[in-house]
């Protein structure tokens, strides 16, 4: 398999390959109610709603919405309840949540204004890389980059990429092929005519290749076999399952430098019955990047038992690792909260709860995932030593 660097567009081939998808794009695109304009609310919401769910059930949904609460204040003003009404169906109820606590964000701390660079739009909860690069290139025409699967395939296609396409090396080499494409002039409309492409032209079966507006460009479709890019990877048949988890500690009654762990026990059935764990929280979906994941895990702790993140002496990110059951491949994505001494917790529990001193780990009855996330935080030198 050819290195990222391998795969390019030379100069002239990506000014062609520009004009020729623009002028596509004007001829071509669907009619959709957040396409045409710049506000970045609008184009907020709209991604918010497509990341999980299909253009033609987003539609509705968009147009109540923007008839309820026609700018960032109405939704930062409405109650969780009105919000979570209206996006019944669309499922995902994490999103919601997500877009009410973002809208007070823009309203409180950017003083009604969205960010307008890809940074500053990441740090709105919920939006990852994707969603950034869509708001930053649509709305305020900045010449971002971004890649979802229509757009990795169709970047597979056109340099007869190999490999997973998930892997990091492809992950970066589709961001960087993004990045030299996009147009400068009219990024928003490349972004959105990249994924309309792969939406409607260059689809995952039998793309129709002949009436492609990119067709002169693409090594694919040279190949003779355009739909074996990207290349099929064999998923496993396991159930995925997406989890938050923290390895939450405080010094130990006292004075020494001992440390206690938080556990929960689980459920007395299905899976993992009964065994002790650290805080965990399972996800409807994979989280956008790694602040998604924090939120989700920090939410959970102040939900169930009254840890407030913030007041945390600490928090980390552990990363991401994968533990395999007989049924089910779970990625776990972990945080640690250190807490001062003496924090307690509070609020009805719906589950047992224990500190455990570091010292008597070995002799709670955890799962071999637990101790795999227990041995990541010792191995981690900012916070598990
Ligand atoms: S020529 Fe075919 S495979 Fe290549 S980009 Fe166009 S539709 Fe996709």
């Amino acid at each position: 398999m050819p290195t990222d660097g391998e795969f390019t567009f030379e100069p002239t081939e990506r000014e062609a390959v520009r004009a020729a998808l623009l002028e596509w794009y004007d001829r071509h695109r669907r009619d959709l109610p957040w396409r045409d304009i710049e506000d970045p609310y609008r184009t907020w919401v709209a991604e918010m709603m497509l990341q999980q769910t299909q253009v033609a059930t987003v539609i509705d949904y968009y147009r109540r919405w923007m008839e309820r609460f026609p700018d960032v204040e109405s939704v930062a003003h409405a109650d969780i309840d009105e919000i979570l009404e209206l996006w019944q169906g669309l499922g995902y109820y994490r999103r919601a949540r997500f877009v009410h606590r973002s809208a007070r964000m823009v309203v409180d701390e950017y003083d009604g204004d969205f960010p307008s660079t890809v940074d500053g739009l990441e740090t709105l909860i919920g939006v990852g890389p994707y969603t950034a690069g869509a708001i930053a290139s649509i709305a305020f025409d900045r010449p971002v980059p971004l890649v979802d699967g229509n757009v990795e395939r169709v970047l597979s296609r056109l340099r007869a990429i190999t490999g997973d396409p998930k892997s990091s090396e492809n992950q970066s080499t589709y961001w960087r092929l993004a990045d030299d494409l996009v147009d400068p002039e009219r990024p928003g409309d490349f972004n959105q005519a990249m994924m309309e492409l792969g939406a409607t032209v260059c689809t995952p079966q039998n793309p129709s290749c002949l009436i492609c507006p990119v067709r002169q460009h693409c090594q694919g479709f040279e190949a003779g076999e355009p739909d074996a890019f990207p290349e099929p990877v064999e998923r496993s048949s396991k159930k995925p399952m997406s989890v938050a988890v923290s390895v939450v500690t405080r010094p130990a009654a006292g004075t020494g430098d001992e440390l206690e762990f938080l556990l929960m026990k689980r459920p007395e059935d299905g899976l993992l019955a009964g065994l002790w764990e650290m805080p965990t929280v399972e996800l409807d979906d994979e989280p956008d990047g790694q602040p998604e994941a924090l939120d989700a895990i920090g939410g959970f702790l102040d939900a169930s038992v009254g840890l407030d993140p913030e007041a945390a002496l600490e928090q980390g990110w552990l990363g991401t690792m994968t533990h395999l059951f007989s049924h089910i491949e779970m990625t776990m994505h972990l945080a640690a909260h250190h807490f001062p001494r003496g924090v307690t917790l509070r609020g009805e529990r719906e589950r047992p709860t224990k500190w455990v001193p570091a010292g008597e780990s070995e002799d709670v009855a955890m799962s071999a995932a637990g101790r795999k996330v227990m041995n990541r935080w010792r191995d981690n030198s900012a916070l598990g030593n």
